[in-house]
């Protein structure tokens, strides 16, 4: 027979980490299913210093090992495994990872987005080191610096803007001599006198080291094929996100992105008993601290399903 938990939660980033928190909290004994990417995004970058409480800052994998550590403390249990098959026709729904079968009363699903990558050898090198994925969170690291931006679509716009309260230039790099922005925030862009642009020119390369940092970058001009060099300290990508929903196509209901769509302002997916939290769902906010507040939400609405059904 498989193992039946009250909640099965599938991911371990800040938001199935915080639903775990607070489910064990609460006598549910919740299982977390942590997939190829235990602590997730955070597990990536250096410093944070936007996540409440810690005042001096907090490296991003201190702070989830942190969140496990406090999960793990009243009780939740984490597997290192894949979620790679789901049958939500229903409940107990059935969950397999790792070759084990598990089933659940309530599902949480909190598989969290990736930032789309060009595939540079060196984006992933320098990612945390001078190249981000999200301005909100590394802006200020690069005051007074010149800084790329690469896309063109309404995250770049909104990335470039961002940045110029801290850095000394920034020139949005994209490959076509259209914007797909929305017309406002292309304006808002082309006023501000720190913003310039590279247009119909694609990044091939960033020079720098972990240790040192971003140094510079190499753009080819699509017309005329030349390479050039472009002085810089912090390359931001900006070409969109994609959520980690495959596991669930034809499954719950997904928008035309493929996020997790859930009741407004709360956390029930299009089939009762499974809730969602985290940058599944999420493609405007982004945040530690927004993905880890959702993960409290949906381990209540999770507790508060299980108790109707007592
Ligand atoms: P994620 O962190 O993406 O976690 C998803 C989890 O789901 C992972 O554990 C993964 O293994 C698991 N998973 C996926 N598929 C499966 C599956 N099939 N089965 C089982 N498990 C699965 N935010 C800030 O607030 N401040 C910052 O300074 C900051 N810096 C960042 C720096 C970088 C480089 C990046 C990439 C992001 C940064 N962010 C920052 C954003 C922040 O990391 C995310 O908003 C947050 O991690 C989202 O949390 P999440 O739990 O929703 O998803
Ligand atoms: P997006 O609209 O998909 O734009 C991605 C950009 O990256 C495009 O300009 C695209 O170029 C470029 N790109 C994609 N792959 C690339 C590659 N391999 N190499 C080079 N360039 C590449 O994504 P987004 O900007 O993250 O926006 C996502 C959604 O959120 C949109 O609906 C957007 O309107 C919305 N959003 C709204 C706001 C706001 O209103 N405040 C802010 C942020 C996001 P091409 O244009 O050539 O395809």
């Amino acid at each position: 027979m498989p193992a039946e938990r009250k909640i099965v939660i599938i991911g371990a980033g800040p938001a199935g980490l915080t639903a775990a928190l607070y489910a064990a909290r609460n006598a549910l004994g919740p299982l977390v299913i942590e997939g190829g990417s235990p602590g997730g995004q955070l597990m990536t970058t250096t410093e944070v210093e936007n996540y409440p409480g810690f005042a001096d800052g907090v490296m991003g994998p201190q702070l989830v090992v942190t969140m496990r550590r406090q999960a793990e403390r009243f009780g939740a249990e984490l597997v290192q495994a894949d979620a790679d098959s789901l049958d939500l026709s229903g409940r107990p729904f059935a969950v397999t990872a790792g070759g084990e079968a598990y089933q659940a009363e309530a599902l949480i699903i909190a598989t969290g987005a990736r930032a789309n990558l060009l595939g540079l050898e060196a984006e992933s090198r320098l990612m945390g080191h001078g190249v981000s994925v999200c301005a909100t969170c590394d802006g200020a690291f690069f005051r007074d610096k010149a800084v790329l931006v690469i896309g063109g679509g309404d995250s770049a716009m909104e990335e470039a803007h961002f940045l110029t309260r801290f850095a000394a230039s920034v020139t949005i790099v994209h490959r076509r001599d259209e914007l797909r922005a929305s017309k406002i925030m292309q304006e808002r862009v082309r006023k501000n006198e720190k913003i310039r642009f590279l247009l119909s020119h694609v990044l091939v390369d960033i020079v720098g080291e972990p240790e040192t940092g971003v140094k510079g970058a190499k753009v080819r001009d699509l017309k005329s094929n030349e390479v050039r060099d472009v002085a810089c300290e912090g390359v931001f990508m900006a070409i969109g996100h994609t959520p980690n929903t495959e596991l669930f196509r034809g499954k719950l209901e997904l928008d035309a992105k493929g996020y997790l769509v859930v009741t407004n302002g709360q956390t029930a997916t299009s089939v009762e008993g499974v809730f969602g939290a985290g940058d599944v769902l999420d493609s405007r906010y982004r945040q530690a601290v927004t993905a880890a507040g959702m993960g409290c939400m949906a381990a209540l609405d999770a507790q508060r399903f299980l108790e109707a059904q007592e």
